[in-house]
Parts: structure tokens; C-alpha cells; sequence
């Protein structure tokens, strides 16, 4: 387009190149941004006077409501705001947090539903959320500063241009106060996650032993059971007990009986493996889970444990007397030959019962419901 006469250049963006002495103008078109820039202006103007009259704090939150008022964009929230202000009454962001509930623009029910599926994405996400919040927040915070940047190349004494930049910088600090807020949340859920963690874990396993206590066991058989299930696997359950232990309790004292079961749980513990889970079922009685296992090669290799300890010589370190031979006994169930997992419990329990009648120091299997009589397996 070729330059003109008029000099418009000067109203809309304030500086045209030689425009103060109009015969020698060099005149061109104005750019988007000196086009664009006064808009900018007016509207930052406007949401400024909105927080100001309203006496409110500059936060995402406000800053979107006062756009949205002064845009049209809520007109409803806008008479609500107006109609308070009016009455006298103070517009609170708590006030503002129902009102855009209540009266706010259908936007408001798709933020809750965002909002909803945040929480719903639970601990986990939260420290991912944090970390996008924050890296939001510097994208927030450069592009304040460059919009400072663009004022400041502005040559107008229009007094808003400084109330503006005034109100950016208050923007900037405030954002920066937010980054070290969020940094602060992000690390507190991750420490919070962290204890979460610790926590559940400690709810799942016995203090003396290490292993998981009953709670976790009720937890594991349920999975395995489905799982086994799904895959079509056999399963079978185990329930162990230690011969005598009284005994070892009234000779040697009540420590020496922990570390006793503490050897026993280690000992077990080894035949531990992704698909076979030995608990602490209570006192001096373990549950062993094996999938994947028929029940000839669960008996094995709970028998093998069984030889194991059976074997040894243990010594009590803080009287160098020897505990004897420890033994345990065993009752192994198929789950499946039994109508449910408490049926199949019961059964591996008859077993051991009967283990300690014939002798103790065995691992007995049950019958399944075809009335099939105990066994010692081979
Ligand atoms: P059986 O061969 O019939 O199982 O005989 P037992 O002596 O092992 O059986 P009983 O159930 O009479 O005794 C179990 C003992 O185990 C009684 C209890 O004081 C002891 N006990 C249970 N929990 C613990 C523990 O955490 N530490 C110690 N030291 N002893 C325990
Ligand atoms: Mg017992
Ligand atoms: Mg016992």
C-alpha cells in the first residue's frame, strides 16, 4: 500500500516515524502490533480496574474471572458481581468460588469435571501436576516480562502505562511466589508420597520377621486366586507351624524364642519366589501361597524348608545353649479341589492338625472333597 496523507500512523501507534513535523512524514502502514498493542492496552486496563474495584488479589483465578467479565464472557457472573458491589457486600474469592459455581458459565462445570479427574488421577500424578504447574508458571513469568519489555518501548506518558507496568510487576512477583509455592507442594507430595509408601508398606509386614503379616496375606491370595484363575494354574495353600514352640519359649525365654522364628521365617522365606508368597500368618504359624505348582511340587518344595531347618543345630548365642532340633509341621490344600478360598483354608488347616498327630516334623496334604484321606506326599 502506498503512503497516504492522513496520519493515522500517529494515533494508532503513538511514535510514526516523523510524524511530529507532518510535511517531512515518512508514512507506511501501521503493523499488527501497533494495531493490536492499544487493544491490549484497553483490555489490561479494564481487568486491572476490575481487580482494583474490587479490591481483589491477582491470582490465575481472578484474572480469569475479570476477563471473562469484561470480555462478555460471563455476563450472568458479571451482574452477580455487580449486583454484590452494589448491595455493599465484599466480593471474596470464596464468594467468587461459589458464585462461578452457581452462576458462572457452563465453563465452570468443565473446569470442576477437570478438576474431578485430576483428583481422581490420585497422589501419583500429583507431583507430575506440580511439576507442570510450575513450568507453566516461568512460561506465565517470561511472558509478563516481555510484555513489560513492550511497554517500556512505548514513548507515551498516558499515566497507564505505568499503572500497568506496575500491576505486570505485581503479576510477576506474585507468580514467583507461586513457583515457590508449587516447588514447595511438589516436594511435600513426593515426601507425603514417600510416607504413603512407607506407611502401607509397614500396614503389610510383620515386625519381627519381615514377611508380610496376615493382612497382606488375605490380600495375596485373593490376587493369586484370580490370577491363577485367568491363567488356568493351579494353586495351592500351605499353612506351617512350628513343633514345640512353647518348649523353646520356657527354656531359653521369649527373645531367644524371636530369633528362633525369625531362622524358621528366613528359612521359608527362601522358597519365596514372584508366584510363591510366604506370610506370618500370627504367632508361630506361617502361610505359604504356591501357583503354577501341582501339588506334588508345592509339597516339595515346602518339604525341602522342612528338611532344612530340621537339620540344623541351632545355638542360643546369649547362653551358648544349643535349642535342640527345630521342626515344623505343615497342611498343604489344593485351592481348586475346594469349594472356595475359607473351604481350601480349613482344609490345609485339618492337615496340619493331623501332621501334629501323626508325629509332627511332615508336611501332610489334604484330601479334596472326594473324601480322599490325608497323605504324606511323595
Ligand atoms: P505344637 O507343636 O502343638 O504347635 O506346640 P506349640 O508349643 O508350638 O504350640 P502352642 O500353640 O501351645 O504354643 C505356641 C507358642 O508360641 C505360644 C506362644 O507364646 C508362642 N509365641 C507366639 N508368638 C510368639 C512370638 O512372637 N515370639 C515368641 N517368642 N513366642 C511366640
Ligand atoms: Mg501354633
Ligand atoms: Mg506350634
Amino acid at each position: 500500500m502506498q503512503p497516504d496523507e492522513d496520519d493515522e500512523g500517529q494515533e494508532r501507534g503513538g511514535n510514526a516515524p516523523g510524524s511530529a513535523n507532518g510535511a517531512q512524514s515518512v508514512y507506511r502502514d501501521p503493523t499488527a502490533r501497533e494495531i493490536w498493542l492499544p487493544a491490549k492496552r484497553r483490555m489490561l486496563g479494564k481487568v486491572a480496574d476490575f481487580l482494583i474495584d474490587h479490591d481483589l488479589e491477582v491470582l490465575p483465578f481472578t484474572l480469569g474471572i475479570a476477563y471473562d467479565c469484561v470480555t462478555g464472557a460471563s455476563p450472568r457472573l458479571a451482574q452477580m458481581i455487580l449486583e454484590r458491589a452494589e448491595k455493599g457486600l465484599p466480593v471474596t474469592l470464596r464468594w467468587l468460588d461459589e458464585a462461578v459455581r452457581d452462576g458462572g458459565p457452563a465453563k465452570a462445570e468443565e473446569t470442576l469435571h477437570d478438576l474431578m479427574g485430576q483428583l481422581e488421577e490420585g497422589l501419583a500424578s500429583f507431583g507430575n501436576t506440580m511439576k507442570g504447574a510450575r513450568s507453566a508458571t516461568s512460561q506465565y513469568s517470561s511472558a509478563l516480562q516481555r510484555h513489560v519489555d513492550d511497554l517500556r518501548t512505548a514513548t507515551s506518558t498516558d499515566g497507564m502505562i505505568a499503572e500497568l507496568t506496575a500491576l505486570t510487576r505485581a503479576m510477576m512477583d506474585h507468580t514467583r511466589v507461586m513457583e515457590g509455592d508449587l516447588a514447595r507442594s511438589e516436594k511435600h507430595a513426593q515426601e507425603l508420597q514417600a510416607t504413603l509408601e512407607e506407611t502401607r508398606r509397614a500396614a503389610d509386614q510383620d515386625h519381627l520377621t519381615g514377611l508380610p503379616n496376615r493382612r497382606a496375606f488375605e490380600h495375596m491370595f485373593d490376587r493369586e486366586l484370580r490370577e491363577a484363575q485367568a491363567a488356568k494354574e493351579p494353586l495351592s495353600i500351605a499353612f506351617v507351624d512350628i513343633d514345640h514352640f512353647k518348649r523353646i519359649n520356657d527354656t531359653h525365654g521369649h527373645p531367644a524364642g524371636d530369633r528362633v522364628l525369625r531362622v524358621v521365617a528366613e528359612t521359608l522365606d527362601r522358597i519365596s519366589d514372584a508366584r510363591c508368597h510366604v506370610a506370618r500368618h500370627g504367632g508361630e504359624e506361617f502361610a505359604v501361597l504356591f501357583r503354577g505348582l501341582s501339588l506334588q511340587q508345592a509339597w516339595k518344595r515346602l518339604d525341602g524348608a522342612r528338611a532344612e531347618i530340621a537339620e540344623r543345630r541351632l545355638v542360643n548365642r546369649a547362653t551358648d545353649m544349643p535349642f535342640g532340633q527345630i521342626t515344623f509341621s505343615g497342611g498343604l490344600a489344593d485351592v481348586f479341589a475346594f469349594a472356595g478360598k475359607s473351604a481350601a483354608m480349613k482344609a490345609a488347616d485339618e492337615a496340619l492338625y493331623a501332621a501334629k498327630e501323626r508325629g509332627r516334623n511332615r508336611i501332610l496334604t489334604a484330601g479334596g472333597e472326594t473324601g480322599e484321606p490325608l497323605k504324606k506326599a511323595a
